[in-house]
């Protein structure tokens, strides 16, 4: 295993340059290149253009934007002149944003600005500065040595935040723009802004739609009050059904093996971090974690929310009962359950005594998503833990999301027998998809040399990385 001799200088170089790797992911931030948004196509367009640009003068070969019909771009590149004796390392991530609420925001939300020690823009760490820490290490890799010493290959996607609908297509399409030896899917969760993380696993997504109904026209409340079922009533309390005197879903709960019961232990997580990431309100507490740990309770275990219902709203009080009542439920599912089998342990409790006798419905409607759980092993897996050591001084912590990341999911199901390392710049306080998103700039300083070193150490694994 030899290292390259020039590592440690390109990473001094690369650190000795965040102030301009800062301005870049900046020039990057004020494009609002919000994906789900029709009216922000042409910023999607225009950011993808401008990195496809930049990255070809940085010394890649072979930029340009894979294109489909109707899919907004995706921007790639590759460097191949390593060596064949050299893995070749495909680095993903996604370079459009959520939308925006203005109304919450301290700070315009496309104008990048310091405060303390974080930046807060949309796309500041998710997902904009977890790919520009890498074009930061690979500017110090060109300028210094040449180029990296592995073999490299870029995708920056233009559509994760809308579920990466075309990226299978992509794959299907330009196979060669994916094949690699190790992959570093770069768009995931640190667990505090001093512990790196190595996501491994992923809570799928499962939405249904529960409907009750009890009469053929809304009637006078007045008039039949008391004798008719009231199918709000019954909906919520349907709803409540789901939920333990703690509040939590209680429906489908997995057994977590011992292993990761007890890793999920290790993974401290303060209530004052909970309370600033989750915006609690004073007088709020987290839930109680009885036997299991927040860990397992936001990555292991399923979870329910409301997320729209046909209930009443105080703009459209009536005195009327309704005829129906319905409710879209957002089932999180644990990393290894599949929607088929929470929609048969939501039927069960669902289904059976109706309250008030009403009409009960329940069918898949929505959004769905498979989980994922990795087992990370290998010499890869020990090369970005050295990288992790140099770097953050200390090796990466196994974690989950409690989200659902389809392409994730995608990269699981396509390229699941190679290394898979899912790292990214988001802490708990970071607020990604909400207001204020922000990047500790701690965590940006060294995901830059983590991603220096990252390189080198897979480098020196040499062709033992090279599958077939
Ligand atoms: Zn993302």
């Amino acid at each position: 295993m030899s290292h390259h001799p020039q590592v440690d200088a390109v990473a001094a170089l690369a650190d000795s340059q965040r102030a301009e790797t800062l301005d870049l992911l900046c020039s990057y931030l004020r494009i609002p290149a919000i994906s789900c948004l029709e009216a922000h196509r042409p910023d999607v367009e225009r950011l993808a253009v401008k990195v496809r640009d930049e990255i070809a003068d940085m010394g890649f070969d072979n930029a340009r934007l894979l294109e489909l019909p109707g899919a907004h771009p995706c921007v790639a590149a590759e460097w191949l002149h390593a060596g064949s004796d050299k893995p070749t390392v495909l680095i993903y991530g996604h370079l459009d944003l959520q939308p925006v609420e203005p109304e919450n925001w301290r700070t315009d939300p496309h104008t990048p600005t310091v405060v303390g020690d974080r930046l807060y823009a949309r796309g500041a760490a998710d997902d904009m500065g977890g790919w520009v820490s890498h074009i930061g290490a690979l500017r110090a890799w060109f300028a210094l040595a040449g180029g990296p010493p592995c073999n490299l290959k870029l995708i920056i996607e233009g559509e994760e935040e809308i579920g990466s609908p075309n990226l299978e297509r992509f794959m299907d399409a330009h196979p060669s723009a994916f094949a690699s030896d190790v992959m570093v899917l770069t768009d995931c969760e640190n667990p505090s802004t001093e512990i790196p993380g190595l996501t491994v696993s992923l809570r799928g997504l499962l939405e249904v739609k529960l409907t009750c109904s009890a009469l053929s026209a809304d009637v006078h409340s007045g008039l039949w009050g008391g004798m008719v079922p009231d199918v709000s009533m019954a909906l919520t309390q349907l709803i409540t059904r789901l939920s333990d005197a703690d509040g939590r879903m209680a429906v489908g709960r997995v057994e977590v093996d011992e292993a990761r019961k007890a890793a999920g232990q290790n993974i401290v997580f303060a209530d004052a971090v909970i309370r600033e990431g989750a915006h609690l309100i004073d007088g709020v507490d987290p839930l109680p974690v009885r036997d299991r740990s927040a860990a397992e309770w936001m990555w292991w275990q399923p979870s329910v929310t409301v997320v729209a219902t046909t209930l009443p709203t105080l703009e459209r009080k009536k005195n009327a009962l309704r005829r129906e009542a319905s409710a879209i439920l957002s089932v999180r599912l644990a990393p290894e359950q599949t929607a088929d089998e929470m929609l048969a342990a939501l039927r069960e409790v669902l289904l059976v005594q109706p309250p008030a006798g009403v009409d009960v419905a329940l069918a898949a409607d929505g959004w769905s998503g498979e989980g994922w759980l990795y087992t990370p092993k290998g010499p890869a897996f020990e090369a970005a833990d050295r990288a992790y050591e140099k770097a953050w001084g200390r090796p990466l912590v196994q974690v989950g999301v409690g989200g659902s990341i389809p392409f994730v999911a995608l990269f699981g199901r396509r390229f699941g027998d190679l290394p898979l390392i899912l790292n990214g710049v988001m802490d708990p306080v970071t607020t990604a998809h909400g207001p204020n998103e922000s990047l500790h700039l701690g965590i940006f300083r060294k995901a830059i040399a983590a991603n220096v070193y990252l390189l080198d150490e897979l480098a020196a694994l040499g062709s033992t990385l090279i599958s077939g």
